[in-house]
C-alpha cells in the first residue's frame, strides 16, 4: 500500500478514477493474424527453413505455416541467443510489420511471441511498465469502479479498455470506438465533478434578507428582461436563507444589465446594509451614479474612493466603493457583500475581501460576485460545485457592431472612416499590442504611431496599462476626445457613449475573450458602430468567426475551440482545466449527465 502511495504521488493521481483515466495509449495485440497485410504488424505461426549469419546480422527465412508462404527476416542486434532460437526447424510465432520486396516477404526484426491471442495494454507515464500495470491491476476492479457510481455499461468499458479481449472490440481504426470515447467523455467529467463537490464549505449566514424590491422595480425606465428577472428571483432566493451564506457568482457579457441586478440585491437587503467593490474608480462612480438615479430617494447610499469619499459610510445603507474599502477600520459590517467585474481584481484584493468578510462568530455575509467574462455553460456547472452561477446570456437591445478583418491595403478606407466618425461628433479607440517599440511584435507600437496621428487629428489622447494617470486621462477623452491610442487596458470597464469605432492592431495575437471585451467598449448607446481587427494575416479563420457573433457566450465557445491555434499570446483563456476526452464547448449534455449521476449518488448514500 505505501507503495502505491508513492506511485501515485509520483502519477500525480488523486482519485481512483484517476488512474481509470489513464488509458492505454497502445496495445500490443498478439492474435494470429487472420491475413497478411504489406505494411501493417501481422502476428504469424512460422517455421525456420534456414539461417544464416552474415556480417554479424542474422537472416532467417520462415515457411509461414497458414499462408504457404516463405518470409525472411533481418535481426541486426544479434546474440548467440538468437542463433539457438532460430535453429532450422524450430517453429515460432513472431510479430512484426510485413513488407514486401520484389515479390518476396519480409519482416525485419520480428519480436517472438510467447503467448499467443493476448491483448497487452501499453501506457505511456512516468513509471516503469510494470508498476503501472500492478496499479492498475490491483485497483481497477468492477468492484471499485461500482463504488465510484458508475453503471454497469460504464464500468464493463473501462474494464475492456483496461484489460481487452480483443482489440477488435474497443479500437476502430487505431482508436477507441465512439461508445468508449463517451465513457471517458463521462468518466472525466464525473470525476473532475466529483473532486470539486467535497471542497465546498458553507457557513450560516449573517441575516436573512427578504426587504422588497418592488419599489425599485416599478419606478425603472425599462421592464427587466426575462433572464435579469430570473436571477434577481435566484438572488433573492439564496438572501432569504440564514441558514447558508450566498456564494452566487453572476456572469454577464458587457451591457447585459448587471447593474440592475445589484441594485436589486440591495434593495433585498434593506433595512440592512450591503456593500460593492469595483474594480476602478470609474466604475464605483458609475455603479453610484446608478444606484443614485434607480433607488429610491431614502436608500442612503456612499462612495467610497481613495483620497474623498462623498456621504457617510458609517450611516449608509447602500456602500459602494474601491479597494479603498479594505482598507476602512471602521467600515461597517454589512451582511450583503458584492463585487462587480471581479474578474479585474488581483489575488491579494481577493484575499483582502475575504478578511472584509470574515466575522467574530461562526457566520458570513452573503458574498456575490458579477463577471463580465463570459464562460461556456459547460464551464459553468462544473463551477457551480464550489460557488453557485447565474448566467444571463442576453442583452436588452441587440447591439449593433459590425466587426470587420482588415489588412494594410485597407489602411485609408479606415482612416477616412475615422474622419467621418470624428465630424459627426463620436469617438475612435485605436488599441495597440505594445507601448514601446520592439522586435518581436510586427506591428508599431504605441509610442510608434502616436505622431502619426496627433499630426493629422486633433484631440488624440493616449493611455496605456502603466500610465499612472490613466483614469483622468479616460475621464478627459470621454468630455474632450477624438481620438484615444491605448494598449488594452481600455479593457476596464468604463462607459463611453460616443465611442462608435475601434481599431484593434495585431487583432490575430489576442485571445477572443480579450477581443469581446475590447468590442465590449463601442455602441453601448445604440450608435451604429464598427470593430475593425488589424491585422498582417487577414485570413485567419478565428478572426473570421469572431465577425460573425457579438454574443459573449459563443464566443467563449469559439474561444475553446481554437485554444490550440497557437497565436494567442495573451493568456485570456481562463478555463484551467483541460480535459484529454471531453470537449467544454460541445459536451454539455455529457457534463448535465454527469452531475446528475453525482446528485443520484449522494441521494443514495
Ligand atoms: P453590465 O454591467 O452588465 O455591463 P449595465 O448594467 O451597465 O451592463 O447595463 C448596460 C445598459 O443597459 C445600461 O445603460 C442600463 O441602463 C441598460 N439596461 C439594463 N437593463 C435594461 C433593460 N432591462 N432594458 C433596457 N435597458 C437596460
Ligand atoms: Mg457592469
Amino acid at each position: 500500500m505505501e507503495e502505491a502511495k508513492a506511485l501515485f504521488q509520483k502519477l500525480k493521481i488523486y482519485s481512483l478514477l484517476d488512474l481509470a483515466l489513464v488509458v492505454p495509449t497502445s496495445y500490443n495485440d498478439t492474435t494470429l493474424s487472420q491475413t497478411l497485410e504489406v505494411g501493417k504488424v501481422c502476428t504469424v505461426e512460422a517455421k525456420v527453413i534456414e539461417s544464416s549469419v552474415y556480417n554479424g546480422k542474422l537472416r532467417v527465412t520462415f515457411q509461414l505455416t497458414r499462408f504457404g508462404r516463405r518470409l525472411s527476416s533481418t535481426f541486426f542486434r544479434t546474440t548467440p541467443y538468437h542463433y539457438k532460437l532460430f535453429e532450422p526447424g524450430s517453429s515460432h510465432v513472431i510479430q512484426g510489420r510485413i513488407d514486401e520486396y520484389r515479390g518476396y516477404l519480409q519482416m525485419p526484426q520480428p519480436r517472438s511471441v510467447n503467448k499467443v491471442g493476448t491483448v497487452t495494454p501499453k501506457y505511456k507515464t512516468v513509471l516503469k511498465e510494470s508498476e503501472i500495470r500492478t496499479l492498475i491491476e490491483a485497483y481497477i476492479t468492477e468492484k471499485n469502479l461500482f463504488d465510484e457510481g458508475l453503471d454497469s455499461k460504464e464500468v464493463a468499458a473501462l474494464l475492456r479498455i483496461h484489460f481487452p479481449n480483443s482489440l477488435d472490440d474497443i479500437y476502430e481504426e487505431g482508436a477507441f470506438k465512439a461508445e468508449f470515447v463517451q465513457v471517458l467523455k463521462f468518466v472525466e467529467a464525473y470525476n473532475h465533478l466529483k473532486k470539486l463537490r467535497g471542497k465546498r464549505i458553507d457557513f450560516r449566514a449573517m441575516e436573512a434578507l427578504n426587504g422588497s424590491i418592488d419599489a425599485f422595480v416599478t419606478h425603472l425606465p425599462f421592464t427587466l428582461t426575462a433572464e435579469q428577472q430570473q436571477v434577481i428571483a435566484q438572488i433573492r432566493s439564496d438572501l432569504g436563507n440564514a441558514k447558508r451564506a450566498a456564494r452566487r457568482m453572476v456572469v454577464g457579457d458587457v451591457g447585459s444589465g448587471k447593474t440592475m441586478v445589484i441594485l436589486a440585491a440591495a434593495m433585498t437587503a434593506l433595512p440592512h446594509r450591503s456593500i460593492l467593490m469595483a474594480p476602478t474608480s470609474l466604475l464605483a462612480l458609475q455603479l453610484y451614479e446608478e444606484a443614485q438615479k434607480h433607488l429610491p430617494k431614502t436608500v442612503k447610499i456612499a462612495l467610497v474612493m481613495q483620497g474623498h469619499d462623498t456621504g457617510d459610510y458609517r450611516e449608509a445603507d447602500f456602500i459602494i466603493g474601491t479597494h479603498a474599502l479594505l482598507y476602512k477600520e471602521d467600515l461597517p459590517k454589512a451582511p450583503l457583500v458584492m463585487v462587480d467585474e471581479q474578474h479585474r481584481f488581483g489575488t491579494k484584493q481577493r484575499q483582502m475581501l475575504e478578511a472584509l468578510m470574515d466575522t467574530d462568530e461562526d457566520v458570513r455575509p452573503h458574498y456575490i460576485q458579477f463577471s463580465a467574462t463570459p464562460i461556456p455553460r459547460t464551464q459553468a456547472m462544473m463551477e457551480s460545485e464550489l460557488i453557485d452561477v447565474s448566467l444571463i446570456t442576453t442583452t436588452p437591445f441587440e447591439r449593433e457592431v459590425a466587426t470587420k478583418v482588415i489588412g494594410r491595403p485597407d489602411f485609408p478606407a479606415l482612416l477616412e472612416h475615422i474622419q467621418d466618425e470624428i465630424a459627426q461628433k463620436h469617438q475612435v479607440l485605436i488599441v495597440y499590442p505594445l507601448v514601446e517599440e520592439s522586435t518581436e511584435i510586427p506591428y508599431q507600437s504605441l509610442e510608434e504611431s502616436r505622431g502619426f496621428w496627433e499630426e493629422r487629428f486633433e484631440n488624440v489622447y493616449v493611455t496605456h496599462g502603466k500610465d499612472k494617470g490613466k483614469e483622468e486621462v479616460l475621464l478627459s477623452f470621454r468630455q474632450h476626445g477624438n481620438i484615444l491610442l491605448a494598449t488594452t487596458v481600455v479593457e476596464v470597464g468604463i462607459s463611453l457613449p460616443r465611442l462608435t469605432l475601434i481599431v484593434i492592431v495585431g487583432a490575430e495575437r489576442l485571445g477572443l475573450a480579450t477581443l469581446h471585451q475590447l468590442r465590449g467598449r463601442v455602441g453601448r448607446n445604440g450608435l451604429q458602430s464598427w470593430c475593425y481587427l488589424f491585422s498582417n494575416k487577414p485570413q485567419n479563420e478565428r478572426l473570421q468567426k469572431f465577425c460573425e457573433t457579438t454574443n459573449g457566450f459563443d464566443i467563449a465557445k469559439l474561444d475553446l475551440k481554437f485554444r490550440d491555434s497557437g497565436d494567442i499570446i495573451d493568456g485570456t483563456i481562463q478555463s484551467g482545466q483541460k480535459f484529454k476526452w471531453l470537449d467544454m464547448a460541445e459536451d454539455e449534455k455529457v457534463v448535465a449527465h454527469a452531475k446528475n449521476r453525482l446528485e443520484a449518488v449522494k441521494l443514495e448514500k
